[in-house]
């Protein structure tokens, strides 16, 4: 059994959005706060999230999320990567966090934190991670979980999209080749671009 928290399912900008006096923003409808794009999932052994954006650390307060067993990146934009440095309290603990991404949004992380990407510009409480390298061509392992990445066209940008058993996981979606839908046949769950 896998459970999945929604820790946020609002647009780049996050609603409300900052100075916007449209109404959906001075609403006080609890369904009109929403944060950055990503999910915790938990099993019995293991708790990770599908990206980390500028949210991430209001986030994990509200899902009382102790441990951090990884990081699975869909593609480099802020409003899915911004919060990685709010992993210091997982790395304190644990060690270094293991991180999921594809060679092109390691690249891009590598430029933009290059003090948790690059060994060599460490300095003192700097959060470090261990870098896992995957592509849309095979599944991997996270403990006993097989997850599969489901490549989606964000524009002409690819995006990682996961289905783990049942349940897959897509955003920024604007396209995806049918040979990556495939992928998706028989699914109980699918969260699509939230
Ligand atoms: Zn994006």
């Amino acid at each position: 059994m896998i459970k999945i928290t929604f820790l946020g399912t609002g647009t780049s900008q996050g609603i409300p959005m900052i100075g916007s006096t449209h109404p959906v923003c001075l609403s006080a409808n609890s369904k009109d706060k929403r944060l950055r794009s990503s999910v915790l999932i938990e099993t019995e052994n293991l708790s990770f999230t599908i990206d980390c954006g500028p949210d991430f650390r209001q986030q994990m307060l509200k899902a009382q999320c102790e441990r951090l067993d990884g990081v699975i990146f869909t593609h480099e934009h802020a409003d899915h990567t911004a919060g990685i440095d709010d992993i210091r309290p997982y790395f304190f603990r644990q060690g270094d966090i293991p991180v999921f991404a594809s060679a092109r949004v390691i690249e891009s992380l590598k430029k933009r934190f290059g003090y948790i990407f690059n060994s060599e510009n460490k300095y003192p409480g700097a959060p470090s991670v261990k870098v896992s390298e995957i592509d849309k061509r095979s599944s991997f392992q996270l403990d006993v979980l097989k997850i599969t990445p489901v490549e989606v066209m964000h524009n002409r940008l690819s995006v990682l999209g996961y289905r783990i058993g049942n349940f897959a996981y897509l955003t920024d979606v604007k396209t995806i080749a049918s040979e990556e839908m495939e992928k998706l046949n028989d699914l109980d769950v699918l969260v699509l671009n939230c």
